[in-house]
Parts: C-alpha cells; structure tokens; sequence
C-alpha cells in the first residue's frame, strides 16, 4: 500500500506530532503524554452506520457513553423504521390526523422542510414513499415500473407537510404519504452531540458518524483536525485533506448506497423531479459548514442539483463551503476553502478548480 493511502486509513482521528526540537523535547513529551492519557475514543454502530468519538478530557470515557446515550434517543425518535418512533407515528397516521410531537421533532422538520424550499425541493423529506418503491429500506432493491413512480410522486409534496406550532403537531395530509430523515438525521445528530460535549466543558473532539465528521475546537497540539475528501471511485483513496476547526464535514455520493441492475448502477440519492436517482454529473459533493444538520441537508441537494446549480445556490448563500468530484473527473472547491483545502487526485487523473463567487 501506498503512502497516500496509509494516510487515508489513518488520519481521521489520529495525532501527527511533528519533529521538535532537542530542547523542547521533554517538555513536549510530557504533554504528549498527558493528552494521550485524556485522549478518549469508541466506535459504536447506530443510525445504520458506524459512529466512532475521540474526546480529549479527563472525562472522556464517561462522556462517550453520555453521547452514544444522546444518538440513542435520537435514533428513537428520528428513525423510519423503528416502531414507535415519532417519525413511524407521523407516517402511519398520514392522511388521517395530525400527530403530537416534542417541539425538537417540530423544529428539525421546519428546518427540513425550508431547507426543501430554499434548494428549490432538491432536498425533499416527503421523498420515502419513492425511496421504498426503490427497495432501499428493504433488502431487496430493484428499479420500480415508471407507472409506480407517477403514482408515487404527487406523495412527495411538502407542502402537504402541516406544521403546527401551536399545537405542536405535525401532518402529512395525503394517504400514503411519508416523511424520512434520512438525509439530515446525522448531521443533526453530530450537532446534538457536539452540543452536548460543549456543554460539559469539551474543548477538543472529532465525530465521526459513517465518515461525517463534526469537530469541536482543535486538536490538542492547537493544529486543525484534517479530514479526507474520500474518491468516490475508490475508497481507500482521497480527492483532497481538508484542515478544519470546530466545524463539520458531511459529504454525500451515489458510490454510498447503490444497487446494480442490468449493468447500470442506481443510488440512493433521489431527485424528487423524477422520482428516479439523481443523474447531475456528480459523483460527491463534500459541504463545510457550521451547522451539521444544513451540511447534512446540503450535501443531497446538491448533489441533485449538480454542480452548476449547486454553485448559483452557494454564492447566494455566506455559511458554507463545498466540495464537488464530477463524473468528468473535475474536483471542484468553492473559494472559501482556499487556504484549508489541498487539492491530493492528480495521480488519478483528477483535475482541480476553485470555484469564485
Ligand atoms: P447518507 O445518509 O447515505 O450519508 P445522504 O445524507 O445523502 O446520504 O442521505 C440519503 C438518504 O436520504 C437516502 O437514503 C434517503 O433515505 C434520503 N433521500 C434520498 N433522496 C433524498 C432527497 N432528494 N431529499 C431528501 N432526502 C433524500
Ligand atoms: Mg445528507
């Protein structure tokens, strides 16, 4: 293997303490020591995927069990298929009655449903019910007849998404209809986690659920947590480091979930237009941002928008950065990232542009 691609396995999470000098030697070492003694890290699974926390604090192990506990409960109540789950309950009564939902529940749907509206529906939580005709909630995944998809795609409206704040409900107003935080439930799980380690003094932390990252703060030496910009073509392979500080990193790619049928690849990103996986000349789309849960959100319409529109989006927007690889073999930076992002697929025929405003 080669270096590049020990670096790729290796990086997320681990220290890179460079060379010192002879005087400052013990001193470092000692430092080393006490930060590797706070260093604290568990690797768990949940929300479908592997979830891996690196805490620095004396606390540490305790607070990992704090925050596993914390995407528990999320889990509980986000999840599409656990029974009982707020979401279940909103779904199984669509077209019959609102639902009473705690106002968390409330306001991560608001937010889903905007970010729908401000993507121009690229993002669209009422998609499910063409997600499942696809079978990727299922085991078993094949392409559904067209007929089906025209049936299933006047149930994707959000708009029949009824909010009610007052009486802190939510409502899908047509039978058959059926909401699926799947492409934001992570992201907002990483923020409710970084929120929650904050709030108990956490200082330094790198998240990482199914390869999403969220940090807080710096690494214990002060430098930048680095995160890869993976291939999509190859996964012990990255396009690009980015070098980042109490942010988040979420990306989004059709190489994620897919299933092959006569030859062709589908994914299991959908573009809520057609009902079918998004074909935009993506390959991935990598979102910086603050906020986990809007990187999260980002990261699948912008995807479904393609690259052209997805820069048009971003230049109206100043609170994140992306990162796209095309099917042309082009990776593509906003220029917000000029000095955290470096450019690593050229020996893989990848070309580079940094895109302006
Ligand atoms: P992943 O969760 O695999 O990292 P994404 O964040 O892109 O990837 O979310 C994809 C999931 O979101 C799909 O599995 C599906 O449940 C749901 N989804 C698919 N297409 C859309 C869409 N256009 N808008 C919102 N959610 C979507
Ligand atoms: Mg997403």
């Amino acid at each position: 293997m080669n270096l590049k691609k020990w670096i790729a396995l290796g990086l997320t999470g681990c220290f890179l303490f460079s060379g010192c000098a002879e005087q400052r030697e013990q001193a470092q070492t000692a430092l080393e020591n006490s930060q590797q003694e706070n260093r604290h890290e568990a690797t768990s699974f949940a929300m479908d995927t592997v979830m891996t926390f690196t805490v620095i604090h004396e606390d540490g192990e305790e607070l990992i069990i704090d925050a596993e506990q914390e995407i528990r409960r999320l889990e509980n109540l986000l999840s599409v298929t656990l029974d009982g789950s707020e979401i279940k309950q909103i779904n199984e009564n669509a077209g019959k009655e609102p639902v009473r939902i705690p106002t968390e529940i409330l306001e991560l749907l608001q937010t889903s449903k905007d970010l729908g509206t401000e993507t121009g529906n690229a993002f669209d939580i009422a998609i499910y019910p063409i997600v499942k005709a696809w079978g990727f909630t299922e085991e078993e995944q094949s392409v559904p007849p067209q007929e089906t998809i025209d049936q299933l795609l006047p149930l994707t409206d959000l708009n029949d998404l009824i909010l009610d704040k007052e009486n802190s409900t939510a409502y899908l107003e047509k039978e058959g209809m059926a909401v699926d935080l799947g492409g934001i439930a992570k992201g907002y799980a990483s923020d409710s986690v970084k929120a929650l380690l904050k709030g108990k003094g956490v200082e330094s932390a790198l998240l990482s659920l199914g390869g999403n990252i969220c940090t807080i703060g710096n690494k214990p030496d002060g430098s930048p947590w680095k995160a890869v910009v993976q291939n999509p073509l190859d996964a012990n392979d990255y396009v690009g480091l980015l070098e980042i500080s109490d942010t988040c990193v979420i990306t989004s790619g059709g190489y994620q979930r897919y299933f092959e049928e006569n030859g062709k690849q589908y994914h299991h990103i959908i573009n809520p237009a057609t009902g079918w996986p998004a074909e935009s000349g993506l390959l991935s789309v990598t979102i910086v941002c603050d906020s986990g849960t809007k990187a999260d959100a980002l990261s699948t319409a912008l995807f479904v928008m393609g690259l052209e529109d997805a820069l048009e989006y971003w230049k109206t927007q100043d609170d994140f950065e992306a990162i796209f690889v095309t099917t042309d073999g082009e990776v593509v930076a906003t220029e917000g990232l000029k000095d955290s992002f470096t450019f690593e697929g050229k020996d893989n025929d990848f070309t580079y542009r940094m895109a302006e405003r």
